[in-house]
């Protein structure tokens, strides 16, 4: 057995990069350093079922399996031939397959879009608005005093984003957990909350309130109400106190706050009250992103359009308008009428009624395992997965970008080399048909 070091996880946001992968021949048998969930990515979880050939569904409804020429070849037909592809995912693929998908977005007119559009779209709106005051992970191990997470549970969905930035002892903060306060707000008593110095129970889709209310409490005006969204009064104002003492504090933020009431307007007043407190001492914010690269996708398709997410190549010329142009946008409205789905499962993860809509047009899955959406899939092209399989690069969370590591052999194609022979028959189908 070979012990692979400094491998990064494809998992979270988190991006760790200490993992030790134990390896038999072509096979990642185990792991050290890695999480649960990290470690069950890298190991093959018995009984799971992995594409290892195209398929394509026949007439009967049933998928078959085919060479790669021949999925490629269909998929180029069904994307050449539809006026308004939409393109969807890419947050679990390298930041060279992304390239290779926003140049066939572009030369196929399409849609493309990834999962921000239903996690951090809103915070990505309100940065747009207001600003992004935010520093990197090393920062936060070496300096800060006052860490709060709002609206999310790292022991669950981020789980060593605890021990590496909070339990961690920092150059300023030789006692690591010690050394820090600890705020959690949320409005379960949750995993994280428990290990928590102060728990705000703050009452569901009342987040706005509670952090319009602190604002004030922190530019020295009174809070008008005796409780604010379930606080007691006091109790903002000894928090407010907590949070303006910080020497270096830092607000980490998620899906309790971009998905609950007010969405965007949530992260835009609390990215406010992250640079106010800057009149006090030094604060900073960084989004819990999800997804290992979904911070990538939106780096890759800004340098490359101009905009992040939500981007329309129908005229030739980049648009972008969420709300009229994501992904839920454009099948609840109908108005795709084929769909390419890449490191993604939408199958999964979104509505009813968009998958009404996936139902009734064709769907390309580049998928390496069974899935709902690939139970949806017309086409399915297996690609070797990034991080085990492949290299490439990935960003983390706060936009720092790590090459992620090839650990073992597969006789599968890429999602950059699918995606550059698709866009290259497709581009042969337009010209023939000019
Ligand atoms: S915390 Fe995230 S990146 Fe780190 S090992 Fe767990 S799943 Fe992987």
């Amino acid at each position: 057995m070979e012990l692979v070091k400094n491998v990064v996880c494809p998992f979270c946001g988190t991006l760790c990069d200490d993992i030790i992968c134990k390896v038999e021949g072509d096979e990642i048998v185990g792991t050290m350093n890695a999480c649960r969930i990290g470690h069950s990515k890298f190991v093959h979880t018995e009984g799971a079922m992995r594409w290892k050939k195209p398929q394509i569904r026949d007439e009967n409804g049933e998928l078959v399996e085919t060479t790669y020429d021949e999925a490629i070849e269909r998929a180029a037909q069904v994307l050449a031939k539809s006026k308004r592809p939409l393109m969807y995912g890419w947050s679990c693929t390298d930041c060279d397959a992304q390239a290779a998908g926003m140049a066939l977005a572009e030369n196929t007119k399409a849609i493309v879009d990834n999962t921000a559009s239903v996690c951090h779209g809103p915070s990505v709106l309100a940065l747009q608005d207001v600003g992004y005051p935010i520093c990197t992970f090393g920062e936060v191990k070496n300096r800060a005093d006052v860490v709060v997470y709002w609206g999310c549970n790292p022991m669950h969905a981020h789980p060593r984003h605890l021990s590496r930035h909070v339990f961690a002892r920092g150059f300023f903060r030789e006692r690591g957990r010690s050394d820090r306060t600890l705020i959690v707000v949320d409005p379960r008593e949750s995993d994280s909350s428990k290990l928590a110095d102060i728990h705000i129970q703050v009452g569901y889709n009342q987040d706005y309130e509670l952090l319009d209310a602190m604002r004030a409490c922190m530019m020295g005006h009174e809070i008008l109400y005796d409780e604010v969204a379930g606080v007691p009064k006091e109790d903002i104002e000894a928090v407010v106190e907590v949070l303006k003492n910080a020497q270096f504090g830092i607000l980490f933020f998620g899906m309790g706050i971009t998905h609950s009431r007010g969405k965007h307007r949530n992260i835009d007043t609390a990215i406010m009250l992250t640079q106010d407190l800057n009149n006090f001492g030094k604060f900073t914010l960084i989004p819990m992103r999800g997804h290992y690269n979904v911070t990538g996708f939106n780096q890759v398709a800004t340098w490359e359009s101009g905009y992040p997410y939500c981007i329309d190549f129908a005229t030739g010329i980049p648009r972008y308008n969420p709300g009229e142009t994501g992904s839920n946008d454009l099948l609840q409205s109908k108005e795709a009428d084929a769909m390419m789905v890449i490191a993604s499962d939408p199958g999964a993860h979104f509505p009813q009624k968009s998958l009404e809509r996936m139902a009734e047009i064709p769907v390309i899955a580049i998928e390496p395992h069974r899935t709902p959406t690939t139970e949806l899939a017309d086409i399915i092209l297996p690609p070797a997965i990034v991080g085990m399989e492949t290299d490439g690069t990935a960003y983390r969370m706060e936009g720092v970008p790590i090459r992620m590591r090839k650990v073992v052999n597969s006789d599968l194609l890429s999602d950059r080399e699918i995606l550059e022979k698709l866009m290259k028959r497709v581009m042969e189908i337009k010209t023939a048909s000019k």
